[in-house]
């Protein structure tokens, strides 16, 4: 049976070179990992690439921005402050996927549901965390109009020419047959977690907040 489970800013920030002492954010990492009893916990150095990767073995780093597992006690974790953490389950495989705007367009979350049911996975579920809400990720006019010509379920309004990240990727989710609840705490709003809009805006110090799941 997998299990999963969101960090909020109360669990430390999880994020290498965002500012943060290297030890602090190794100590937090270790604290989520006994705190799950899990035998590993793999993280991801990601870029919004479409690179998705098989985790296994000892704790590590992938650079990717998706990883998928099939082997039990294995925690995939995704780093995040205002992008989304995509959590999928099943009985056999399990993945986490990272996705902002890139990860929107550039195909990941399809790629993703591909190869974990290449590894066998049947009923696929999927969650979506914490993330910047449709009325926070304002983008420039030309950007907004660009973008909703080819993924019109991230459109909001021509006014505030937002993007609706978790609107779109459910879209794609629903589109292979992928059951997708959004949480919809909007990180931006939401002191409880750390955004990478509220704090750049705010210049305050900077945080990640993961997605974990495991079998
Ligand atoms: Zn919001």
């Amino acid at each position: 049976m997998a299990g999963y489970l969101f960090t909020s800013r109360a669990w430390g920030n999880l994020g290498l070179d965002i500012g943060d002492v290297d030890s602090l954010v190794f100590r937090n990492r270790q604290n989520l990992k006994s705190a799950l009893s899990l035998d590993s916990l793999h993280f991801m150095r990601q870029t919004h690439s479409d690179t998705v990767m098989v985790a296994a073995g000892e704790d590590s780093v992938f650079d990717c921005d998706a990883l998928i597992t099939s082997d039990k006690g294995t925690g995939l974790a995704v780093l995040v402050g205002d992008c989304l953490p995509i959590i999928v389950t099943s009985s056999s495989v399990v993945g986490v996927i990272h996705a902002g705007r890139k990860g929107m367009m550039n195909g990941i979350v399809q790629k993703t549901i591909a190869q974990m049911r290449e590894l066998g996975g049947k009923d696929l579920v999927a969650t979506i965390g914490p993330s910047i809400c449709r009325d926070c990720y304002e983008v420039s006019p030309q950007m907004y109009q660009e973008i909703i010509q080819n993924f019109p379920s991230a459109a909001t309004n021509d006014e505030i020419h937002a993007l609706d990240l978790a609107a779109e990727v459910k879209n794609q989710l629903t589109k292979m047959g992928i059951r997708t609840e959004v949480l919809g705490a909007c990180t931006r709003e939401n002191n409880e977690y750390f955004s990478h809009r509220r704090s750049t805006q705010k210049q305050e110090t900077q945080g990640r907040q993961v997605g974990v799941v495991f079998l």
